[in-house]
């Protein structure tokens, strides 16, 4: 048996960053994970990983105190461990530094090896990886995947604090569906039956009323029939509704926003971007604005048959960004494919105003102006086979006048899969949820 050590009084003085040949004699402590071991005569590196790079501690038979060395023999990668030592400039050595251990306290032993290597090698499929999803994450790729998360969630919330927005959580406990349809999934609330909310569109939509500018990022809930390579069953939705302007308006809101993000991303996130071997294309602004008749007609003209009406498939989206590669938008949609909340056209009521922005043949976002009174909702309702009473609890504040408004709804995971340009959407999802998966 192998003794473990408690943590007790040792707190890490330096993470591997920050070690470099300037410290050269100073005692630090480091902790971290072994990443490997290697031996070279009398000499082991043993290699300690944190969350931001790697100390090399070199262990040396005949100057390295002896408990020190004891105890090394005995470690297995991925056992977790501090060390206490002394700073020694070496060129080759990362950071510029190595550390010479003088004490060592084995936090932990790992006492299995991976089923498979995390640094190079064939990796298994996603599913063999997701039952360890944690430790897999250690591989490097999947810590670029998730710091460029990070750096573009922070970009999202600073463009929509810059423009005025105020962020805002709505419960994800509903009574009834936000937009009627058989994806919900319902919960027992207490005696109850109520739902997991599929999008805060209807919060978001009331919100206007006494904020103006919202935006929320949080996560809502889909119980998609079929499992595919860009759906799973929990997002993380990036909505925003403004008041006083109309689908136009939030579409420049919205490509500004992805722009930034791509931006920031490809400036701050370089060596991220490095590990997946992927460059950031910046989109050109303004995106390419195609309307939904255009669009059949291109289609047409390309041989497909998708009708006026008919929802635009992803093969037919696959002819469209042949033509247009980049971010494309399909507006003024039918208006019976959208959403009872969306507008219909005042001239022309049987288109909406309304849009999708697609990469590829990616769905980003929807989004559109929506109704703000409260007749023509309750017509909508009525026309979609829903029942207006299901909604009074909504409908009723459109009594005290309710501001014209506009937004949309943007995946993140979705948005993810583009700028790191993965194909499966669990890739980009820390803990996947779909129709066979409910763990880890
Ligand atoms: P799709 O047609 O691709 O299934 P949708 O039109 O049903 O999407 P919306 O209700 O418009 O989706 O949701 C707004 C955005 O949320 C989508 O554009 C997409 O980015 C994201 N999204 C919706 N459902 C899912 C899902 N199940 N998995 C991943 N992202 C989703
Ligand atoms: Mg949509």
């Amino acid at each position: 048996m192998v003794k473990i050590d408690e943590l007790g009084d040792w707190r890490r003085t330096h993470r591997s960053v920050n070690l470099s040949p300037k410290l050269e004699g100073q005692q630090v402590t480091v902790m971290g994970w072994v990443s490997s071991i290697r031996r070279q005569g009398g000499i082991i590196f043993l290699i300690l990983q944190d969350s931001e790079g790697v100390v090399q501690v070199t262990v040396k038979t005949g100057k390295t105190p002896e408990s020190v060395l004891k105890r090394v023999e005995t470690l297995t990668p991925h056992s977790v461990v501090a060390v206490k030592g002394k700073v020694k400039a070496i060129d080759k050595a990362p950071n510029g530094a190595e550390v010479s251990p003088e004490e060592m306290r084995v936090l932990n032993v790992a006492t299995k090896t991976p089923p498979f290597s995390l640094f190079g090698g064939e990796l298994p499929n996603i599913d063999k990886r997701l039952d360890i999803r944690s430790l897999e994450l250690r591989r490097p790729k999947a810590q670029a995947i998730f710091r460029i998360r990070h750096t573009a969630l922070a970009a999202i919330r600073d463009f929509l604090s810059s423009t005025g927005h105020l962020e805002v959580q709505t419960s994800k406990i509903i009574a009834s569906a936000t937009e009627g349809g058989a994806s919900l999934f319902p919960v027992l609330y207490y005696d109850k039956e109520a739902f997991l909310v599929q999008s805060p569109q209807l919060y978001k939509e009331q919100l206007t009323m006494s904020f103006e500018k919202v935006f929320e990022i949080g996560p809502v809930f889909r119980a998609e029939p079929s499992r595919t390579l860009r759906h799973l069953a929990e997002i993380i939705s990036i909505d925003v509704e403004e008041a006083y302007v109309s689908y136009t308006d939030v579409m420049e809101t919205l490509e500004k926003l992805v722009h930034h993000t791509m931006k920031t991303v490809a400036e701050k996130c370089k060596s991220e971007l490095k590990e997946l071997g992927v460059e950031v294309e910046i989109p050109k602004l303004p995106f390419k604005r195609l309307t939904y008749t255009e669009v059949i007609d291109i289609l047409h003209d390309a041989g497909d048959r998708t009708a006026w009406g008919e929802d635009i498939s992803t093969a037919a989206t696959k002819k469209i960004s042949e033509i247009y590669p980049s971010f494309y938008f399909i507006t003024d949609w039918p208006t019976d494919a959208k959403p009872f909340y969306i507008k219909p056209r005042t001239d022309k009521p049987e288109i909406s105003e309304s849009f999708d922005l697609m990469k590829g043949s990616l769905e980003i976002s929807s989004g559109g102006t929506r109704l703000s009174s409260k007749k023509l909702l309750t017509k909508r309702l009525k026309e979609q086979g829903l029942k207006p009473r299901t909604f009074e609890y909504h409908l009723k504040l459109f009594d005290y006048g309710m501001p014209p408004h506009a937004g949309f709804g943007m995946g993140l995971d979705r948005l993810m899969m583009i700028i790191t340009k993965e194909e499966n959407i669990r890739e980009v999802t820390l803990f996947p949820r779909d129709r066979l998966r409910l763990s880890p």
